[in-house]
């Protein structure tokens, strides 16, 4: 027997339609070279309706991909509604990929029509005889673009002025494709996620629930996340769904820039991965500077620092950890005491929170073992950690290679974790960055974490070298803190971690560096080191 309730497709259309009944009056704030550019969500609206009416006009149909290459803006904002909503698939292009990366996704995708910012068409310039699918680009800029307009492309400020208020929105189905992001790509080609509106939409309820990152209507949400990395987490569409306020900073991502912004436009809530995070921090140590409007910050997409979570506690101000991936739209995992655990000890309360959660409403979790059987949820157990949902990819776009990645309806996500019995995840590493010694793993990650609560160390990095008697051994690479670089010594790290971590896990070396490289959406790039320190020599005694 059926339930007698609509048949109402879950699409983004509603949420945009959301946004122009219910919040028209909700403010976007988003920052150019020459200041900050506020308008309504009544603005943002209509001007989708000429976005959609003027890529319309340039012979886009269902189901075409449209690339986005630009920063968080209020033009990126009108595309990541409009182009969904008139059946087309918004494609966000990472803006730091390699050239020849860049040129790989655009062709892999079949974009026809590229939204570029001016600012960033001499990275376009690079790729453009190289990308036969498209046909027209669109320079969405902020001023007058002259001469600077390459010979065919469009002015999007034009083409919206030209377009026709009156976009008729198709009616969708929920199935249908909205979104499409490439993973990093650490290894191989980078491989493409097709989000559809039931996914997003789902994904946006579900991640704003109280006990997940509480975002309401009053807050005023800034995503220092780009968009061209999963979505900027959902927190465009949160916007239009629950009706808070969006800030988005474009370029201008140094701390003092940002902390302008959380000042001029009272930002409640900012989402940002811990390397940018930690700068804001340091930024307001050293300058003074307050931010009495914020009250919460979500750390996600590397495992969140000690420090840093204390740090920013010891300034009022709280933050939620989470884990997740592009392939799962990114909402896995998020950290919250239960009221159980009010009365434990502040330590006990800080291990929970350090760890990267339980799963978010529908998302389902487990581990798998070597041997194909399932690992019990003890705390300890460690092995592949696979998800399944309703936000969860069942294939790469248009790539068999990564077929391996998915079986029996699960996601393979090459997280090494254990789970505990209240569901809560431990992230061990990821599999490929374990250092496997003597037949044993050791975790990359913890040693990272230890060694970066070092007064002296900035960053650090934990990486496997070839080893002739254990196969690998790992490699402590470590960023001194200005004027800390003779303090760093093998003997100081492997004394700091002796009692911290196992003795047989103590690193064999240790190698000062200037800095961490990092991958295009800031997370440590071993792959670099791994290269560097392919051949590095081991000390005697190791
Ligand atoms: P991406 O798809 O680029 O967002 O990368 C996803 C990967 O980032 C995950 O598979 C994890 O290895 C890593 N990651 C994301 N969030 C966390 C976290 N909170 N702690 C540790 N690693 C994380």
């Amino acid at each position: 027997m059926q339930g007698l309730m609509m048949d109402w497709q879950l699409t983004l259309t509603h949420v945009l339609e959301r946004a122009r009944r219910v919040f028209h009056e909700q403010r976007i704030s988003s920052r150019h070279a020459a200041g900050v550019h506020r308008y309504r969500f009544a603005d943002m609206t209509r001007r989708a309706d000429r976005l959609a009416g003027a890529l319309a006009g340039l012979g886009v149909a269902r189901g075409d991909r449209i690339g986005t290459l630009g920063w968080n803006s209020h033009r990126h904002l009108e595309a990541y509604y409009a182009v969904p909503c008139m059946g087309a698939v918004l494609h966000t292009l990472n803006l730091r990929l390699h050239p020849d990366q860049l040129a790989y996704v655009i062709n892999h995708a079949r974009d026809r029509v590229l939204l570029v910012d001016a600012s960033l068409l001499p990275l376009l310039e690079k790729v453009r005889d190289r990308i036969p699918t498209v046909e027209q680009v669109v320079v969405m800029s902020d001023g007058p673009l002259g001469a600077g307009l390459p010979p065919g492309a469009h002015d999007y400020e034009a083409l919206l002025a030209a377009a026709s208020g009156h976009f008729l929105w198709p009616e969708l189905d929920e199935q249908d494709a909205a979104a499409l992001c490439y993973t990093s790509g650490t290894t191989g080609h980078p491989k493409g996620v097709l989000y559809s509106h039931r996914s997003l939409v789902l994904h946006t309820l579900g991640f704003s629930i109280a006990d997940a990152f509480a975002i309401r209507e009053r807050d005023v949400v800034l995503t220092i996340v780009p968009m061209f990395h999963a979505n900027a987490w959902g927190l465009p569409f949160a916007a239009g769904m629950l009706g808070c306020s969006l800030v988005l900073p474009g370029p201008h991502l140094v701390p003092k820039d940002l902390v302008d912004l959380i000042e001029s436009e009272g930002v409640t809530f900012v989402g940002g991965v811990p390397t940018i995070v930690s700068a804001l921090y340091q930024y307001l140590k050293e300058s003074g500077r307050k931010v009495p409007t914020l009250r919460q910050i979500l750390v996600g997409g590397s495992a969140l620092p000690r420090v840093l979570l204390e740090n920013f506690e010891a300034m009022g101000i709280e933050v939620v950890h989470a884990w997740g991936m592009t392939e799962l739209s990114p909402a896995g995992t998020v950290s919250r005491l239960r009221r159980d655990m009010d009365d434990w000890p502040p330590e006990e309360k800080t291990r929970v929170r350090l760890l990267q959660g339980s799963p978010f409403p529908l998302v389902e979790l487990r581990i798998l073992m070597d041997d194909g059987t399932e690992a019990p949820w003890d705390g300890v157990t460690a092995g592949e950690l696979e998800a399944r949902g309703p936000w969860v990819a069942r294939a790469y776009y248009e790539d068999p290679s990564g077929a391996d990645r998915f079986h029996d309806g699960w996601f393979r996500t090459g997280d090494v974790a254990s789970i505990d019995a209240r569901g809560y995840v431990r992230l061990v590493d990821r599999t490929k960055d374990m250092v496997k010694s003597g037949g044993e793993w050791i975790s990359s990650v913890d040693l990272e974490n230890v060694i970066m609560g070092h007064p002296q160390v900035a960053e650090a990095a934990v990486i496997a070298v070839a080893h002739p008697k254990w196969t690998e051994r790992p490699l402590a690479c470590v960023v001194p803190k200005p004027d800390c670089a003779g303090a760093l010594s093998r003997s100081a790290i492997r004394e700091w971690l002796r009692g911290r971590v196992a003795d047989w896990w103590l690193p064999d070396d240790v190698v000062v560096i200037e800095g961490v490289p990092k991958t295009s959406v800031g997370k440590f790039d071993k792959k670099v080191l791994r290269e560097r320190f392919k051949d590095h020599v081991w000390p005697e005694a190791s």
